[in-house]
């Protein structure tokens, strides 16, 4: 293998084996997990290191699959037992998943200890539990580290509302869906949802509406994209992962952060979303270059701007 470069980005999140159910079709041992989403659409624009658990079934093609794009695993660790699993259905209305099954497995043992020379400077906390997301803030600290963004959903904000709580005050910008903002304050409004997300911790949050595009909120600033529109949509799962890969891989290769900056990076992240969705798991990122995103890019301004 070629050599691999320092991790200007990190993220922790799950590796899955998923099953998925869309009107399109239905799927078992799909290559999944937020965190192997988001590093694999990151790895486009930046650097990238995993920090996840995965059981001893955890096949090697999947590995490969991380690796194609020279993704930095020295964190992957392999526990006894089983690789986190999650079974979830899509109906018609292909904007929320239905969770049939989460089977924690080795989660349950994971215990990151990070061993970086050379530390990042930017972290992704992606979908897991906030537990684990604090021992790594612990062991990752700031001035070193310039920026944290961070998802989370609804398992995690009913099971571990408080641990979440302890996050907040800790990141720099929180990205979660329409539903988990609303569930997470209590505010059906979305920009009251924001403001009250802001108050939490984070000076930034990004609101994703699937369809229906994102509401961002950059310190005192909203703005809103539309999503890219598309004929095909087979399977929505991992388009919020690969949304945050997009957005945090663009920020990560950037001198430093504006509204201009900020914004760019939501509109990456839409664009990568967009063909995540197009076909299951990772296959239609797998046949994606940099030049797809720009090319998408800019179509994306074109038609959302007058
Ligand atoms: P999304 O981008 O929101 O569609 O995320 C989809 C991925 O999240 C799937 O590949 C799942 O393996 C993973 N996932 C599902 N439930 C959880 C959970 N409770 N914690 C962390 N990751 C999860």
């Amino acid at each position: 293998m070629s050599e691999q470069k320092k991790p200007q980005l990190a993220v922790i999140g799950t590796v899955a084996i998923d099953a998925v159910e869309t009107p399109f079709g239905k799927k078992d041992k799909v290559f999944g997990g937020s965190a192997s989403y988001f590093a694999y659409a990151a790895s486009f624009f930046s650097t990238v290191a995993l920090v996840a658990a995965v059981g001893k079934d955890f096949p090697d093609d999947y590995r490969g699959i991380l690796l194609e794009r020279k993704i930095d695993l020295s964190h992957l660790e392999v526990y006894e037992g089983k690789t986190f699993s999650w079974k979830g259905k899509y109906e018609f209305d292909m904007n929320s998943a239905k969770t049939l099954d989460t089977q924690l497995n080795v989660l349950l043992e994971f215990n990151p200890r990070l061993k970086f020379k050379d530390p990042p400077e930017f972290l992704f906390l992606a979908n897991i539990d906030p537990a684990l997301q604090i021992q790594v803030l612990d062991q990752l600290k700031k001035p070193r580290l310039k920026f944290v963004a961070c998802d989370t959903m609804n398992f995690w904000i009913e099971n571990k509302r408080a641990d979440l709580m302890k996050v907040l005050p800790r990141i720099d910008c929180l990205v979660l869906n329409d539903a988990e903002a609303r569930e997470l304050t209590g505010e059906t409004n979305l920009v009251r949802a924001a403001q009250k997300v802001k108050e939490l911790g984070p000076d930034h949050v990004v609101i994703k509406k699937g369809e229906h595009g994102v509401l961002g909120y950059f310190e005192e600033q909203f703005f809103i994209f539309p999503a890219f529109p598309l004929e095909t949509v087979k399977d929505p799962t991992g388009a919020g992962d690969s949304f945050a890969g997009g957005m945090m891989g663009y920020i990560s290769s950037q001198k430093e952060l504006t509204l201009s900056t900020f914004k760019k990076a939501v509109a990456f992240g839409t664009v990568v979303a967009s063909y995540t969705v197009e076909d299951f798991g990772l296959e239609s990122l797998r046949q994606r270059t940099i030049e797809n995103f720009d090319e998408r890019l800019d179509i994306f301004r074109k038609l959302s701007s007058f």
